[in-house]
């Protein structure tokens, strides 16, 4: 899948995918940006290409490419797309060259498949994502017991986000800059679990948590602008 390009030369482009087999490659195409360039057509966002690559110097150079499936209902829905490119521009930025990451791989494609099928709300495939890549990376939260007690979080819990640590109420006692939410909701969004998105809804109040455990993880891992949330900001109206 691919992530990002860049232009070289007068008609070649490098292309960045996310491929099952390697993680994610730098890929050079020569002569793609000419008019009759072949396997111009079958390369684009939001599809799943089946790759032909022969090693390079710096960089794999591509000898064939074949769509496989095409996401075709996010080109034509502006919100979805946005979200799309979020997702596809945290990528680029978070994964190390070159190394198989495969769970970040479904849980990309299914992401883009629930955003493309509409599965449920696109800012739900987002906090789904973020939170979920999270855990995979192994940077995520805890959400299953007491970080002080270690009993298991019920019903709600207290999550201190510049901690990165989540008590039961009785442990929370006293300490400051809480957010309460459900532990549910944080376990089932990290859980990379695909079919959490064919139903999943979330409350006002829960969209809210989110959004700052998504502002956070933005913050402390992305310290450039993102050019996909100026788009989102566009498409959606939304400020993070
Ligand atoms: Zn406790």
């Amino acid at each position: 899948m691919l992530l990002a390009w860049f232009d070289l030369g007068d008609a070649d482009r490098v292309f960045v995918f996310f491929t099952k087999k390697f993680g994610k490659v730098a890929v050079k195409a020569r002569g793609i940006r000419r008019p009759q360039a072949k396997l111009r057509s079958q390369i684009d966002f939001f599809r799943v290409v089946e790759l032909e690559l022969a090693e390079g110097r710096s960089f794999y150079a591509l000898t064939g490419a074949v769509a496989k499936e095409v996401y075709s209902g996010l080109e034509n829905d502006l919100q979805s797309a946005s979200v799309a490119y979020f997702l596809l521009e945290t990528l680029t930025k978070l994964l190390p060259d070159g190394a198989p990451q495969v769970a970040s791989y479904h849980l990309l494609r299914g992401s883009l498949e629930a955003l493309d099928k509409k599965y449920c709300e696109a800012d739900v495939v987002r906090y789904f994502f973020l939170l979920s890549l999270w855990q995979i990376l192994g940077w995520g939260l805890s959400w299953d017991r007491c970080a002080s007690c270690r009993t298991e979080l019920k019903e709600v819990c207290c999550l201190n986000l510049s901690e990165e640590r989540i008590w039961c109420e009785k442990c929370a006692t006293g300490r400051e800059n809480l957010i309460r939410l459900n532990p549910g909701v944080g376990r089932d969004l990290s859980s990379g679990q695909l079919d959490i998105l064919r139903s999943r809804q979330l409350s006002e109040l829960e969209k809210d948590v989110l959004q700052k455990i998504v502002r956070h993880f933005r913050g402390k891992y992305f310290n450039e602008e993102m050019k996909s949330e100026e788009f989102m900001r566009f498409a959606c109206g939304k400020s993070n």
